[in-house]
């Protein structure tokens, strides 16, 4: 979508990726856009805005917080109560909601609001405390982290709720069906959700400990999930006991990952300091876990994930095999 021609193309980031302006890393996959703000934007155009939202540190800006990063702030958070985290994990989100509406007015004022589309969603949720005090949004795939709210604005869009499900995916066809003269774009694996809808979405997680590809992969957290709106399966690649003993061993290091809950059930008996310890292992390792009701059965679920991830291999290999060959030709 970044490259349509006859566009006026932004991708602004003023409020994540502080220090580094045009050259933040979602700048280098999206090759490199420019990024100009909505008031010098002439029309046609399309303008994407990364907002913090609730991203760590909450309720501070990433410059701002005198820790420095999200690890000192867990790390100072943990030895607060749960009640604060929440409070300050509110005031990031507000602030997002504030910046949001202040874009809305910029359209309003010059008269573009009638005939924009404007999209506000987020990439992930993210956890507070739950299950026994895991905290940010790396692991595991769970309903505070797949599940997140997209509004869609437009005068030809009836103001409704609707509950069920859309994916990441379908968010580009969505807006290629909404342009006059625009065609669905091929090579997607989502959908035009006013013409159709999804009946499950998928989340992967999968690294996150070491970057190697060969022994040490064996001990990367792997979790392949699946949605719909009622509900969810998660299931982990990597043995049970075997991911326990690795974790565990990460929670007497004192991996970051883990430093909130540390400190927040310090001042729990043992008792109950293992009980939390042993919730938050069972939903990282555990082969299988469901979440709330899904209409889909446990099979279904297996069977789409693993169809999936097969054209998935097929396609990646096509990939490669093309590159390879337009290298040896070049
Ligand atoms: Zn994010």
């Amino acid at each position: 979508m970044l490259d349509m021609r006859g566009f006026d193309i932004s991708l602004r980031c003023e409020t994540t990726w502080t220090d580094m302006g045009d050259d933040s890393q979602i700048h280098e996959i999206s090759g490199n856009p420019h990024s100009k703000s909505l008031d010098d934007m002439e029309e046609p155009f399309i303008y994407i805005e990364d907002d913090k939202g609730g991203h760590c540190p909450y309720g501070y800006s990433f410059s701002d917080y005198s820790g420095g990063g999200c690890n000192e702030f867990f790390r100072d958070y943990g030895r607060k109560c749960n009640k604060v985290l929440r409070r300050k994990y509110r005031e990031s989100v507000q602030q997002s909601i504030r910046n949001f509406q202040g874009r809305i007015d910029q359209l309003k004022d010059r008269g573009l609001l009638d005939s924009t589309l404007v999209i506000f969603t987020s990439d992930h949720g993210e956890l507070l405390g739950e299950y026994g005090g895991l905290v940010s949004h790396g692991r595991p795939p769970c309903p505070e982290l797949v599940y997140v709210p997209t509004v869609f604005i437009h005068p030809s869009i009836k103001p409704k709720m609707e509950k069920s499900i859309i994916r990441h995916v379908d968010i580009y066809p969505t807006i290629c069906g909404m342009m006059k003269g625009s065609r669905s774009p091929r090579n997607t694996d989502g959908m035009n959700i006013f013409e159709k809808q999804p009946k499950v979405g998928m989340s992967f997680r999968e690294g996150g400990y070491f970057k190697s590809r060969g022994f040490l992969n064996h001990f990367n957290y792997i979790g392949h999930s699946i949605w719909d709106e009622r509900g969810g399966y998660v299931f982990h690649k990597h043995g049970k006991y075997r991911m326990m003993a690795f974790l565990l061993y990460k929670i007497i290091k004192k991996h970051p990952e883990f430093i909130y809950m540390i400190n927040n059930n310090k001042r729990d008996p043992i008792g109950k300091r293992l009980v939390k310890y042993k919730l938050a292992l069972h939903h990282m390792t555990n082969p299988e876990i469901k979440y709330g009701n899904p209409v889909i059965t446990k099979e279904q679920a297996k069977k789409i994930i693993s169809l999936y991830l097969e054209t998935k291999d097929k396609k990646d290999e096509r990939l490669r095999i093309s590159v390879r060959d337009t290298k040896r030709k070049l």
